[in-house]
């Protein structure tokens, strides 16, 4: 008797577990996806249109001052957009790899702040635009905090040097495998724009030394340049930079993986700094007419955020006098405006 009770109710529980199951899997199904990403069929045609639109726009000039930037064909032209439910939608020279340049600041940043947490690299470097271009050793003089903000090059070589390692290339494998993790695919070094960036970099020497005046950096100067050098010279496409900034949208999990890779806590942090000073001088304009937080590099990529619901990349080489993409920033300005991405916009989260 008392074992038929036994054995019933454990089938009641067997029964109730099976029953949950199903909901268990939508619920944790649903947590992953965004109620805000957009639909397909309206990105898919939006960044083709975009793509028709802007293909032949020529203005701007490659940069120069590493001599490798002059040489790449100034008509690559890629754009991606990766959601936070890991769509994708590509078009153009996506899968040609470029030099990252820039826009690794926001991987290093995310990276340190792993490592430190949010207030010590808040502390140490800051996150003040310097409305100065992004080289500016004016701007180490005169920011109170002398680093600027992690996105110029004082700040972000300030940042390297706050990365952990017992020697300068455990440091770089270790970005270079973190900004593989954000990816969610392994990136390599183009070994051809390090040697190039490498033989020409004396103004970030410059700016490494006017830190160590200032107490601002954090570990030996020229060897901190060396491994800012090796980041900005990582090779992406546009779809890995796609899906680079997707896992920031996604609350720091890589979309395609899964992982956890940047702190949900820094995350709100890195795209306040992207805000201000993402574009450098060109920052607030930016936010004026587009209001994603974005980032540049002077190999020809920006890649914007939409939190919650994904990020767009463009690469196209030629350059505005700020060092940012043009086409890239015209093709992210229509692109957001008609996804309705615009942050400062009530409409964006569908209030009417
Ligand atoms: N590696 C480049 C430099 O240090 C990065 C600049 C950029 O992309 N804006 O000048």
């Amino acid at each position: 008797m008392i074992t038929r009770k036994i054995s019933t109710a454990l089938l009641l529980i067997a029964a109730c577990i099976a029953s949950a199951l199903p909901y268990a899997a939508i619920a944790q199904q649903s947590k992953n996806v965004s109620p805000v990403a957009p639909r397909r069929e309206l990105v898919e045609a939006v960044v083709r249109e975009a793509y028709q639109k802007f293909k032949d726009d020529t203005s701007g000039k490659n940069a120069d001052y590493i001599p490798y930037l002059a040489k790449v064909d100034s008509k690559l032209f890629g754009i991606a957009v990766v959601t936070t439910d890991n769509q994708v939608f590509a078009v153009g020279d996506v899968d040609y790899s470029f030099s990252i340049q820039s826009i690794s600041k926001v991987f290093t940043l995310a990276l340190a702040m792993n490592e430190l947490g949010a207030d010590e690299v808040f502390k140490k470097i800051g996150s003040e635009p310097t409305g100065r271009a992004f080289n500016s050793p004016i701007a180490v003089v005169d920011m109170p905090t002398h680093t600027g903000n992690p996105l110029v090059n004082a700040g972000a070589i300030a940042t390297v040097s706050l990365v952990s390692g017992a020697t300068a290339d455990e440091k770089w494998n270790k970005i270079l495998d973190f900004y593989g993790r954000v990816a969610g695919e392994k990136l390599v070094l183009i070994d051809e724009v390090y040697k190039s960036e490498a033989a020409t970099n004396t103004g970030n020497k410059a700016l490494s030394y006017l830190l160590a005046k200032y107490d601002r950096i954090y570990a030996d100067p020229f060897e901190s340049v060396d491994v800012y050098t090796k980041q900005c010279s990582v090779g992406v496409n546009t779809k890995q930079l796609a899906r680079m900034g997707a896992t920031l949208a996604n609350n720091g999990v890589n979309p395609a993986t899964g992982e956890q890779v940047i702190k949900s806590e820094d995350v709100a942090h890195i795209l306040s700094t992207m805000a201000m000073a993402g574009l450098y001088d060109g920052s607030g304009g930016w936010a004026w007419s587009v209001g994603l937080p974005a980032k540049s590099g002077v190999g020809g990529g920006i890649v914007a955020i939409a939190p919650g619901k994904g990020a767009i990349a463009v690469f196209a080489p030629p350059l505005d006098e700020a060092g940012n993409s043009v086409k890239a920033q015209k093709v992210i300005d229509y692109v957001s405006e008609k996804l309705n991405y615009n942050l400062f916009s009530p409409s964006s989260v569908s209030l009417k």
